[in-house]
């Protein structure tokens, strides 16, 4: 994979009225441009010089700040241009427009940052990393993604495969091939220098878990008859973060989706409206999906309102859950109950050792707090958010996994060839994390693809 010569343009800021909006160039060859651009040529690298901006036509239309960052110390290794113009979209695109018509091209998403990858300015994590920058939905996300950004991730699997080299370099210099037996590799210091490097790896796993459920977040789906106040639930949920929400409908008319952030973790809810009474199952629609997405859900709400208690079109929804599928009873609008105590308590006596039953009011607020830390504990998310986390994704998790497959075998058996080759496979599968030689087009293509254009 070569770098494309081409000159690439973008707005790397969002397409919003804001303060300033900065317009990013890459390429090679580009004085005539700038000077096209500017009225003058390249300014002095690395610092800011105010000039007048000129469309095509060659009129002013703004004055702002330009940067150059000539090759190969830029963000891409090219040459590159920014220029820091007032934010109005309209100012933006006309200079845009100029670059495009001068010969530079649109850059595709995530385009700025493959051509840092392919002139070896950032490793394969790094630029993945950016991606979740990019993307974070939480602040403890968006920490983590630094973190891997700066390079720790492949720092660590870069220890790692050295000192799984030292221990195939001492291996190997050991095998005797002059023996007829099977050569056999006794050394003590050396399988526990093994132990160790397991040790680590199963610690990185476990740190790439936690980092992937910070990225990927958790899914809980909200599920009960009508009227009962799952919309209601939801909204109350997710309000609190109003940034945050965003209730677009699904792919299908049936779910509504709102997002929020708890301990750092993001929490996408889905409010499946599509399951009504048993009756209707077969005749609807996108129940099928529906059903999908309930099964595939880290936690299910099951709503009723607290005044009829778990009824029985309550009961056979929680019958076809998933045994494995984490769930909770919410008993919403408590706040409409006269004699509140008795009546949740009854509920609660009714449908005890069933499932746990949160007593919540959508309207007031009431117990959504205690629901809330519920619902943590029963997906199982520890509390100790503050530890630095390391990015990972699942294709890192698997591949960490595999590598920690190898180990173990290694240290299963005593067989010197048997162990070379285990610690030979090992190695592959961490190098495979970082390394340019083992990132096939397609799946570069897969990681840039989830970029915004001017990244
Ligand atoms: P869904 O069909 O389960 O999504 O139920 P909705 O959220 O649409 O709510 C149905 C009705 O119940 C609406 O009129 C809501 O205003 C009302 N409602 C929902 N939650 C509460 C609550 O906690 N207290 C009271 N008093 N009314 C509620
Ligand atoms: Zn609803």
């Amino acid at each position: 994979m070569e770098s494309s010569p081409d000159i690439i343009v973008a707005q790397a800021t969002a397409p919003i009225p804001s303060g300033i909006g900065v317009l990013r160039i890459s390429g090679r060859s580009m004085e005539g441009l700038v000077r096209s651009l500017t009225g003058k040529g390249y300014p002095a690298a690395r610092q800011a010089s105010l000039r007048s901006f000129y469309n095509r036509l060659g009129e002013v239309i703004d004055h702002g700040l330009i940067l150059y960052f000539p090759a190969p110390h830029s963000y891409t290794g090219e040459d590159v241009v920014e220029l820091h113009a007032h934010g109005s979209p309209v100012v933006l695109q006309e200079l845009q427009v100029h670059c495009l018509q001068w010969g530079a091209r649109l850059a595709n998403p995530g385009e700025f940052t493959l051509r840092a990858y392919l002139n070896n300015k950032i490793d394969l994590n790094q630029a993945e990393a950016v991606a979740d920058l990019i993307h974070a939905d939480s602040s403890q996300a968006a920490r983590s993604a630094a973190l891997a950004l700066s390079g720790r991730f492949s720092e660590v699997i870069h220890t790692l495969v050295s000192d799984l080299t030292t221990l195939r370099v001492r291996l190997e210099s050991d095998f005797d091939f002059t023996d007829e037996e099977i050569p056999v590799f006794h050394e003590v210091s050396f399988r526990s220098s093994l132990n160790h490097i397991l040790e680590r790896l199963t610690r990185l796993v476990e740190n790439s878990r936690q980092g992937a459920l910070l990225r990927e977040g958790k899914n809980i789906v909200l599920i009960g008859s009508p009227n009962v106040g799952k919309s209601s639930l939801l909204n109350a949920l997710t309000e609190e973060d109003h940034a945050l929400v965003t209730p677009i409908p699904g792919t299908t008319r049936d779910l509504i989706r709102g997002h929020m952030v708890l301990q750092g973790i993001p929490i996408h809810l889905v409010d499946t409206a599509g399951i009504r009474k048993t009756e209707d199952f077969v005749e609807r629609a996108g129940i099928e999906r529906t059903w999908s997405a309930v099964n595939k859900s880290d936690l299910a709400l099951i709503v009723v309102d607290v005044r009829k208690g778990v009824t029985e079109d309550d009961r056979s929804l929680i019958g076809r859950l998933l045994p494995h599928q984490p769930k909770l009873i919410v008993a919403n609008k408590i706040d409409l109950l006269s004699s509140e105590h008795d009546v949740v308590s009854e509920l609660i006596h009714s449908i005890a050792g069933l499932l746990p039953v949160i007593p919540v009011s959508a309207q007031t607020g009431d117990g959504l707090e205690v629901l809330k830390i519920k619902m943590l504990s029963v997906m199982d998310i520890n509390h100790n958010s503050d530890a630095p986390l390391l990015l990972a994704r699942e294709r890192h998790i698997a591949t960490l996994v595999q590598a920690l497959g190898h180990l173990r075998e290694a240290l299963m058996t005593f067989e010197s060839e048997f162990i070379a080759e285990e610690l030979r496979q090992a190695q592959l599968k961490l190098a495979q994390i970082s390394g340019k030689e083992f990132a096939a087009d397609d799946l570069l293509g897969e990681i840039f693809s989830r970029f915004c254009i001017g990244k």
